[in-house]
C-alpha cells in the first residue's frame, strides 16, 4: 500500500516511519524545519510516566481542561498510549532529560511532562524523528508543498504538488499542523496557514471545533518583533506578573493566580493592559539561574535586547494553538474514505475546547502512529444529513494575508463579539481581491462562522455578549460543504 503523507512536523515524521512498514511511503513537507511547530515546542512530552501518575489521572486533568467537550474515545487513547509512545522513541535512542523525571506543568496534577535540550524539547524531537527519516531507505522525501487532495468516487485517491506533480496513493495522511499564521501575534511559524484544513474542506472531508484557539498569555510584545513565546514553565518555577507600577494582579482575577488555565491568564492579561492603558509585564528575575535553565527563553529575550535575568519583560496574548481542525476518529480516519489526518490539523476530540498544555505532541505522535496502523474500514464518525446551510459563497481569491492577520487579531482573537464576527463573515464571503490569500480566508471565513454560531464562552472562545458556558452548547459543531451540525460528546471512557 502506497501512503502519502503530508508535512515534516512530529505526527508527519511518526506516520511516515509507522507507514513504511506497511509499504512505500511518500513524505511531501517543504525541507524549512522552522515550517513546523514540532520545532519550536519548549514543554515538553506529557505521558503518565510518574510514579505518582497514572493514565487515568492524566486523563482526569485533560478533561478538566477541555471544558467539556472532550471525546472521552480519544482521550483515552491518548493517554494509555502515550507511556508506550514515548519508551518507543527512548528504545530508538531519542534523548530525554533524564536528571529529575518528568516535570509538573499548569493544569497537570502530576509529575508528566518529559523534557528534552531543557526548553528545546520540540527542536530536539523533530530532529531526532528527521534524522531517522532521513536514514530510512523505504522513505521517499519531497521537498514541496501540497496544492490538492485528488478524489474519485468519493474516496482520497492522491495528491497535486504545487509544480503540477500528480502523486496517486491508497492513503493520503494530512499532518501540515495548525493555522496560527492567519494571525498578526502568533507564537508558531508564519507558513502555519490552515492549508491541511482547506485541502480537506476542498475535497469533501468534515471540520470540526474550529471555534476553539487557544491564545498563549505570555508571549513578548516588543514592537516591531515577532510575538514570541515564553514558556509557561518560567510561571511554574515561580515568575509573576506584574502592572506596569509592578504590582501583580493574576489573583484578582483567579485562585491560582499566574498558574491559572491560559485562556484566563490572557484575558487578564488584556484586561489589564486596558485598565491601565501600560503594558503588563512577566517578571522571571527570582527564579535561581533562569538563563541556564531555560535556554530558548534567554535567547528569546536578548535577540530584542532584553535579559532574562535582569529585565521585565513585556508580554501580551498571541495565537498559539488550534484545537480545531480535520474530524477524525480514534483512527485518524476523517469523513472522506483514504483520507486520514494527525497532529494538530486533526481534531480528535483530544482537547475540547481548550488543550492541556503539553498535549499536542503527545497528540501528534500517538495519532501520527494509529494513522499509519488504521485499517480501511469505515470511519464511525458522527456524521449527518440535516445540515444549516453556511453564510455564503466561501471565499475565493480572498482578501491579502496582511488585511486578514490584522482582522483575525481584532475579531477572531481572546475577545470576541457577534457584531464583528458578522461583518468579518460578510466581508469574506465570496471575496475575490487581487492578491488574496485564499487559504487563510477560507480558513478565517471558518473560524469567524464557527465562533458567530456558539452562543457562549467555553475554553479558547470568549464571546463577550455570551460571556458564560451555556450547558446547551455541550456539543461540538462540525462543517463540511454541505453545512453545519452538531457532533454530541460521548461519555463512556472506552477506547477506539
Ligand atoms: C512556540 C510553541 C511552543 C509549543 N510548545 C509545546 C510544548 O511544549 N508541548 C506540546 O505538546 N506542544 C507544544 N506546542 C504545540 C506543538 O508544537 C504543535 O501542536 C505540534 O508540534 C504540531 O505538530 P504537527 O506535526 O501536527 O505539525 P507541525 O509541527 O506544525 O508540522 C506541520 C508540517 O506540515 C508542513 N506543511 C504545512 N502545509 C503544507 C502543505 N500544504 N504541503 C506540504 N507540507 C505542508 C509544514 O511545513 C510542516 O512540516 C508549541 C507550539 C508553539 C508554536
Amino acid at each position: 500500500m502506497h501512503t502519502v503523507v503530508v508535512g515534516a512536523g512530529a505526527a508527519g515524521l511518526f506516520c511516515a516511519l509507522h507507514a513504511a512498514d506497511r509499504g512505500p511511503v511518500t513524505l511531501v513537507a517543504p525541507e524549512a524545519p522552522l515550517g513546523a511547530a514540532t520545532e519550536w515546542a519548549q514543554g515538553g512530552i506529557a505521558a503518565a510516566l510518574g510514579p505518582d501518575d497514572s493514565p487515568e489521572l492524566h486523563a482526569a486533568d485533560t478533561f478538566r481542561a477541555g471544558g467539556g467537550l472532550c471525546d472521552a474515545r480519544a482521550v483515552a487513547v491518548l493517554v494509555h498510549d502515550a507511556p508506550e509512545t514515548v519508551s518507543e522513541l527512548r528504545a530508538a535512542g531519542m534523548a530525554f532529560d533524564e536528571g529529575a523525571g518528568p516535570a509538573l506543568e499548569g493544569g497537570h496534577s502530576a509529575r508528566r511532562v518529559l523534557h528534552a535540550g531543557g526548553d528545546a524539547s520540540g527542536r530536539v524531537l523533530h530532529r531526532f524523528l528527521a534524522g531517522r527519516v532521513k536514514e530510512d531507505r523505504r522513505i521517499d522525501r519531497i521537498d514541496a508543498r501540497v496544492l490538492e487532495v485528488t478524489t474519485s468516487a468519493g474516496h482520497a485517491t492522491g495528491i497535486v504538488l504545487e509544480d503540477g506533480r500528480a502523486i496517486d496513493a491508497e492513503r493520503v495522511v494530512l499532518a501540515t499542523g495548525g493555522a496560527c499564521g492567519i494571525f498578526g501575534r502568533r507564537t508558531g511559524p508564519a507558513t502555519s496557514l490552515g492549508d491541511g484544513m482547506a485541502l480537506a474542506w476542498k475535497a469533501g472531508a468534515a471540520l470540526a471545533d474550529l471555534e476553539f484557539v487557544q491564545f498563549h498569555p505570555t508571549a513578548l510584545d516588543v514592537p516591531g518583533m515577532p510575538a514570541r513565546l515564553l514558556t509557561e514553565a518560567l510561571r511554574g518555577e515561580g515568575a509573576l506578573l506584574v502592572d506596569a507600577d509592578g504590582n501583580r494582579f493574576m489573583h484578582r482575577f483567579h485562585e491560582l493566580g499566574e498558574l491559572a488555565p491560559r485562556d484566563v491568564v490572557a484575558r487578564a492579561v488584556l484586561r489589564v493592559r486596558a485598565e491601565t492603558g501600560r503594558p503588563v509585564y512577566l517578571d522571571a528575575r527570582g527564579i535561581p539561574g533562569v538563563a541556564e535553565r531555560f535556554p530558548v527563553a534567554a535567547e528569546t529575550c536578548a535577540r530584542v535586547g532584553l535579559d532574562l535575568s535582569r529585565d521585565l519583560l513585556p508580554v501580551a496574548p498571541a495565537a498559539h494553538y488550534f484545537m480545531g481542525g480535520i474530524l477524525t476518529d480514534t483512527w485518524a480516519r476523517t469523513s472522506l474514505p483514504g483520507l486520514l489526518a494527525a497532529g494538530e490539523v486533526a481534531a480528535t476530540g483530544v482537547h475540547g475546547a481548550n488543550r492541556l498544555a503539553s498535549n499536542s505532541l503527545a497528540e501528534a505522535l500517538v495519532f501520527g502512529r494509529r494513522a499509519a496502523n488504521a485499517a480501511d474500514e469505515p470511519t464511525d464518525l458522527a456524521l449527518s444529513d440535516k445540515r444549516d446551510s453556511l453564510a455564503g459563497p466561501p471565499p475565493g481569491l480572498g482578501l491579502p494575508l496582511d488585511e486578514i492577520r490584522t482582522r483575525a487579531d481584532r475579531v477572531l482573537g481572546v475577545r470576541r463579539t457577534g457584531r464583528e464576527l458578522e461583518s468579518l463573515v460578510a466581508d469574506l464571503d465570496g471575496a475575490e481581491e487581487e492578491g488574496g490569500a485564499p487559504v487563510a480566508s477560507l480558513v478565517a471565513w471558518l473560524i469567524a462562522q464557527a465562533a458567530l454560531r456558539r452562543h457562549e464562552s467555553r475554553g479558547g472562545h470568549y464571546r463577550e455578549d455570551f460571556p458564560k458556558p451555556d450547558p446547551k452548547w455541550r456539543v461540538r459543531l462540525a462543517v463540511d460543504a454541505g453545512g453545519w451540525w452538531l457532533v454530541p460528546v460521548p461519555e463512556p471512557a472506552s477506547r477506539g
